[in-house]
């Protein structure tokens, strides 16, 4: 009896024990009630590439939950990984790209190095946790660039994040960081008489994106904020004209010497404005009429304000900066390096080398329609393998004839692109 009573009693408390340390692992690992931002260094060249921490930085809130911990796709050149220390258990996994990685392909590449600033942001761990940033190369195969242990106790210093005062206005959706996606528009070269100006861009690009699908279908589940942030010059750097403004964000055109390429290298003082509100996404939205825009996965997007097409360029690279869409169009000369590596399949959800389309949008592709697919007009609005995407016009698929990915003529995404851009915004409200 007393054996018996013993084995029981060993029973239970296992049974108790173990359920209560797995319900309790994920919980007792992070404060999701606050964020942990790594600030680091990517530098190098064409050959090469290093990277190394600048700073460990706490501030308040952070919008996600403990279901958004570890994503079911497998995005990014590069990702973050928080890992139990003592199981090497996997806690927290983030994937995303780099102004770096694009500037490894030009030619001043080959010749010099270059440092990068990067912010990537996870919840806050209570204990201990090994931090990886790893690179995935061209083939796939991952590569760690930072494998070091966190300690919020002992490792100093973290600096704590004082967010900016001025508020965010919410100009889409409800005020639900933890069951909402959240959007975050920052206002940059709009000066301290232009408040009005911002919000008035800001709504009217929102606008756009609602009215295009599958966003249409996501009304309920975005919430868009505006942040006016003042700056001491309107306009932005367009340095093929000699121009020149001091603007909070420093952003300019001619990125990698391409004059519509409109990109800020400022990252930490992006994500320092950006520190008190709730954001899975920023948008930097810069006071001018010429065109252009960027956007790189989970490091942010930005866009021209008023040009005719600013609302189509910003849906455009919305579509990289928080689904990771790679770009449909390319060049029939183009003395751009391949981006993408022909003899593996790419990562980006809407390209495909054909290597293994399995993983890609084969299920998609009616039995009738031809891999790869004529470019005519009898597969205009059908799903299919379109050769020319990703810069290439060989080698590299895209899944229709025309998509927001492709141009700013197309009516909007294609099928494969809405799949992906509902996937992620599910993934934000989970
Ligand atoms: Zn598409």
């Amino acid at each position: 009896m007393k054996i018996r009573f013993r084995i029981l009693l060993f029973l239970l408390l296992f049974f108790f024990t173990t359920g209560i340390s797995s319900i309790g692992q994920k919980r007792q690992h992070f404060n999701y009630r606050q964020t942990l931002r790594i600030d680091f260094v990517l530098s190098g060249d064409y050959e090469q590439q290093q990277s190394a921490i600048a700073a460990y930085k706490k501030r308040p809130g952070y919008s996600g939950g403990q279901n958004q911990n570890i994503p079911s796709f497998d995005y990014g050149t590069y990702r973050l990984i928080l890992l139990n220390p003592q199981t090497e258990d996997t806690l927290f996994l983030k994937g995303f790209c780099t102004l770096f990685e694009e500037w490894r392909t030009t030619e001043q590449a080959r010749k010099v190095s270059r440092a990068f600033e990067q912010t990537i942001e996870a919840p806050w761990p209570i204990s201990k946790v090994r931090i990886l940033i790893e690179y995935r190369k061209k083939e796939g195969q991952f590569v760690t660039l930072i494998n070091e242990l966190f300690s919020p106790e002992e490792t100093p210093p973290v600096t704590q994040i004082i967010p900016v005062e001025n508020p965010a206005e919410i100009i889409h959706g409800v005020n639900d960081p933890y069951k909402q996606a959240d959007l975050l528009i920052l206002a940059e070269g709009y000066t301290k008489a232009e408040k009005e100006n911002f919000l008035h861009d800001a709504k009217n690009i929102t606008e756009y994106l609602f009215s295009i699908a599958p966003y249409t279908s996501l009304k309920d589940k975005i919430t868009v904020r505006a942040l006016y942030i003042p700056s001491p010059q309107a306009g932005t750097d367009d340095p093929d004209r000699n121009i020149w403004k001091k603007t909070a964000m420093n952003s300019s055109f001619n990125t990698f010497g391409s004059d519509r390429y409109l990109e800020s290298f400022s990252t930490w003082t992006i994500f320092d404005y950006a520190a008190g509100v709730p954001h899975d996404h920023i948008i930097v939205l810069v006071n001018t009429s010429k065109y252009g825009g960027g956007g790189v996965y989970n490091h942010f997007s930005i866009v021209s304000a008023r040009h005719p097409s600013s609302p189509q360029v910003f849906v455009h690279e919305t579509g990289h900066g928080l689904a990771g869409l790679g770009d449909e169009y390319f060049y029939n000369d183009s003395p751009t390096p391949d981006f993408f590596d022909k003899e593996s399949e790419p990562w980006v959800p809407n390209l495909t080398t054909l290597v293994n389309f399995d993983i890609k949008w084969k299920h998609l592709v009616p039995d009738t329609v031809p891999i790869p697919t004529p470019p005519t007009k009898k597969y205009k609005n059908v799903t299919g393998v379109f050769e020319g995407g990703g810069y290439s016009a060989k080698g590299i698929y895209r899944p229709a004839l025309n998509c927001r990915m492709k141009s700013n003529e197309a009516e909007g995404f294609c099928e494969v692109c809405r799949y992906s851009i509902k996937r992620i915004i599910n993934f934000y409200i989970q």
